[in-house]
């Protein structure tokens, strides 16, 4: 079953219209109420009976909260549950320039990548638009925020899945969000994070999206890119940095290179020396991340010294990059990790 946040305003004006007679205005109550991610009690301003028979067939909600932890440095992760019992997570930073909530695209991850919680276990399914855009909504109550005056102004597709892995939905997701009528949050405030699926970044640029694009590449040859992340048996370094070239010229929005840093492993001087190579005057930025531990994985992040000399060694070679602060690791920032330890518990 479907649940309201699936649908367009259009879209749902054409539902009331021909499964429930209902003249055009219902069309603009109806949405206003999904865009506060209001339950179908709290609808007031329709008729109680068009509400039982909307229930019938429609989810009022996609998700509820099941579960938040608050870090000490004020991010809260969310763990939500979705009707069909699946739960998936995110979770909201706040910073000087707005609050920024980190979504999920997939009940797990088919990707595999040797240092992220979320592909354990595999895919399980792809989220529909309108459970990825109810984690926005519904966040966006809970920090007391509404359509006109968001509490969540900036979107990551940081979450567990890969996006571009789940296309439709997300793209879809990406319309709904950006609607004027809906939340309205500017695609220059969104951010979709990918591993790297080529076909699906030139074709994200050719149907005109135009949100900040995030490579996630951790590698500086593919070789070592093989070894941590399965994708790179498909798609090697140089075919990614040539999509994320043609993303630019299409767009004109500056891409970002995530890479993770790994202890003893890919931080040497050859990595920058390559990254460099290979990014070379392309306007793009790197950012640098210290590997979150994950238990059930053996890898180490870096200390914070072994960050700022390899930093430094990006700088001399030319590079825009600057390291990324890691939040909320006392909560299980980290993709994957909250809904990991709660199926562990065997909750
Ligand atoms: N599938 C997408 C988006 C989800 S992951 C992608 O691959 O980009 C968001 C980012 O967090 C990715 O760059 C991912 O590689 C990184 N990540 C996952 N697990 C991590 C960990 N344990 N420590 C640091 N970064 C991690």
């Amino acid at each position: 079953m479907n649940c309201l946040a699936d649908f367009s305003k259009l879209k749902i004006e054409k539902i009331l219209k021909e499964e429930f007679s209902q003249p055009s205005y219902r069309a603009g109550q109806l949405y206003k109420n999904v865009t506060r991610f209001n339950s179908y009690d709290e609808m007031s301003d329709l008729p109680l009976s068009l509400r039982d028979k909307l229930k019938e067939k429609y989810f009022d909600r996609a998700l509820d909260v099941e579960k938040y932890l608050v870090s000490t440095d004020g991010t809260v992760k969310y763990l939500y549950k979705l009707n069909d019992g699946n739960v998936i997570e995110g979770a909201f930073m706040t910073q000087s320039y707005g609050n920024t909530l980190c979504v999920s695209t997939q009940v797990g991850c088919r990707m595999g990548c040797a240092f992220c919680a979320s592909g354990i276990g595999g895919l399980v399914r792809n989220l529909t638009a309108g459970e990825i855009l109810s984690q926005v909504l519904c966040v966006n109550r809970l920090q007391g925020g509404t359509a006109e005056k968001r509490a969540v102004t900036n979107i990551v597709l940081m979450g567990s899945g890969e996006p571009l892995d789940n296309y439709d939905e997300v793209t879809e997701f990406l319309r709904l969000v950006s609607s004027p009528e809906g939340l309205n949050v500017s695609e220059r405030n969104i951010s979709l994070s990918t591993c790297g699926l080529v076909e699906n970044v030139r074709r994200l640029a050719d149907d005109g999206f135009t949100v900040t694009l995030t490579f996630s590449l951790h590698a500086s040859n593919d070789d070592f890119r093989r070894s941590i992340m399965p994708i790179a048996n498909r798609y090697t370094i140089k075919e990614i940095v040539d999509a994320a070239k043609y993303y630019f010229s299409k767009t004109g929005r500056r891409v970002i290179f995530e890479y993770t840093m790994i202890k003893g492993v890919n931080i040497n001087h050859f990595d920058a020396k390559r990254l460099s190579e290979l990014l070379k005057g392309f306007p793009c930025h790197v950012n640098l991340i210290p590997l979150n531990p994950v238990e059930e994985k053996n890898l180490q992040g870096c200390s914070g010294a072994e960050a700022e000399r390899f930093l430094k060694k990006l700088h001399e070679f030319g590079l825009s990059a600057s390291i990324r602060k890691s939040k909320g690791a006392d909560v299980g920032g980290a993709c994957g990790q909250l809904r990991r330890s709660y199926i562990g518990q065997g909750k």
